[in-house]
């Protein structure tokens, strides 16, 4: 070697610059821990952390021990860490037949049943009944001298009106189904006229949905048979009732199933340092739960691999927010903190809005909602950042990242709203100044496509020095954040900034 005293004095400078690091709790945590952490919220024991699952209650009894360790409280209201979900799993009946007239329908192939109980009908009488609304206010009815006890409706989609949109006719289902339960008919059907492909409607909605505690769950009219069919082209049979011609149907159906899904919010809050400061909260958040086994998890899988580990989506974000929680509670930050992991994400962000519903401390004492969560990383030199610009906090985040060696990414795919597409938008539409932050994600290429909700999201395929740095970058944030004088706010225009007025209004 040519300048070996050359070579010490870089070294030297390097390990100058790498002691410059802030003297924080998150800078001095061994790659090691949150390796494990991650690596058993992945495990194929968990089976993919669905909502609901062994798996996904085995993740959230982990992440509560972990709280407890580290110090954490359990707020009122929650039981132990827990904070309690009743979701309904709610499956449409898997065999039926249908035939109106001479005509035989296929089950899924050309109808669907989304409600019912077991049934066997032989040759009622078909009515066409409209839409099958009543509307008090406009005076409209359908139901209005029919007399439909003992037969099988068959309406129109969606409530009156040429152009409803797909979202109008399926909030109308509901009380179409009630209206012709309540009239005595022995079932509804509504023909498919939606601007998409029948495949698309039939398999959303012809298999299993998960859904939070609702008046529609419990409601009576589920008992009905009711479903919607793709009329058949050359077959005159709708056309013939629409003109009153008097026409039969039999059908049967082995009867819609409704049971349980019990799971839970993981919660445990964190008292602030500063006398006055501890009075505000910062929420950080990561949901836990994943997508599980097989066919549950809508991707190709084989014998050898069934299991979407999700160790990306969001084995990585839960553990972040470990990191957060532990590095925190060393060094306590001014604020108070509540370090929530959420279920049901992968569902419909159900964890989150369950919460934003039901909150165990007032969100107007919630100053941020610190989200983490990704759909993979194809550049381990950044952190991804939705939300970046909108809230105050961009020259936080960029001493956070900056403190490991990252840059920021601001959102990579604006058109395609995934600031909207994670736990933090529970938050923000009330109010709250909230944000994304994710693994490293500049495009949507390969490299994502690769992991992302595949059976290949395995914790042996991640960077793991990159992580170390994710998860310190994160904790090093919240507490920025939580130790600011200054508060985030939307910034001027936004489209949450309305809600924060109203939400932190004295
Ligand atoms: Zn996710």
């Amino acid at each position: 070697m040519k300048y070996p005293f050359l070579s010490l004095f870089l070294l030297l400078i390097a390990s100058a610059a790498q002691a410059q690091k802030p003297n924080f709790p998150e800078f001095s945590m061994p790659k090691q821990e949150p390796e494990f952490q991650l690596r058993f919220l992945s495990a194929n024991e968990l089976g993919g952390r669905r909502t609901g699952s062994m798996g996904n209650n085995l993740a959230a009894r982990f992440i509560a021990e972990e709280l407890r360790t580290y110090g954490y409280s359990s707020p009122a209201g929650a039981k132990d860490y827990f904070q309690p979900i009743q979701f309904q799993a709610a499956t449409p009946p898997s065999a039926g037949t249908l035939k109106i007239g001479k005509v035989d329908y296929k089950l899924m192939e050309d109808f669907i049943f989304m409600t019912g109980e077991a049934n066997t009908v032989k040759n009622a009488e078909v009515m066409f009944i409209g839409h099958g609304w009543v509307d008090e206010k406009s005076g409209h009815d359908d139901y209005k001298g029919k007399d439909v006890k003992g037969k099988l409706l068959i309406s129109l989609p969606g409530p009156p009106g040429e152009n409803n949109s797909p979202m109008v006719i399926f909030r109308a289902m509901g009380a179409k189904r009630d209206l012709a339960y309540k009239n005595g008919a022995v079932g509804l059907i509504e023909l498919y006229r939606l601007p998409f492909p029948w495949n698309f409607f039939s398999s959303y909605f012809g298999r299993e949905t998960i859904a939070p505690p609702s008046k529609e769950a419990k409601s009576e009219s589920r008992k009905l048979t009711y479903g919607w069919m793709k009329e058949k082209s050359g077959v005159a049979e709708i056309k013939d009732l629409q003109a009153g011609k008097k026409i039969k149907a039999s059908f049967s159906s082995n009867g819609f199933s409704s049971r349980n899904v019990p799971s839970q919010n993981v919660i445990g809050v964190l008292e602030g340092s500063d006398p006055e400061l501890k009075k505000e909260y910062l929420l950080i958040t990561a949901h836990y739960d994943h997508v599980g086994i097989g066919k549950e998890g809508g991707n190709a899988y084989s014998a050898e691999d069934s299991i979407f580990n999700g160790a990306r989506d969001n084995a990585m974000g839960t553990v972040a927010l470990l990191s957060a929680a532990k590095a925190l509670s060393i060094q306590r930050p001014k604020r108070s903190v509540i370090v929530m992991a959420v279920t049901g994400e992968e569902l419909g962000l159900l964890g989150s809005a369950y919460y934003a519903q039901n909150p165990l401390i007032p969100l107007k004492e919630v100053i941020f909602d610190l989200n983490t969560d990704g759909a993979g990383y194809n550049s381990t030199e950044h952190i991804s950042i939705f939300g970046y610009g909108r809230t105050g906090t961009d020259a936080h985040v960029e001493t956070a990242l900056n403190s490991v060696g990252l840059k920021v990414f601001p959102d990579p795919a604006p058109e395609q709203g995934l600031f909207d597409r994670s736990d933090n938008v529970s938050f923000a539409a009330e109010g709250v100044p909230a944000m994304n932050v994710s693994p490293g994600l500049t495009k949507f290429d390969d490299a994502i496509n690769k992991y992302y909700h595949q059976v290949a999201d395995e914790a042996s395929s991640i960077d793991m020095d990159y992580f170390l740095k994710y998860c310190q970058a994160f904790s090093y944030l919240a507490r920025l954040i939580a130790n600011d004088a200054s508060k985030p706010q939307w910034k001027a225009g936004d489209k949450y900034e309305k809600a924060g007025m109203e939400l932190y209004k004295k």
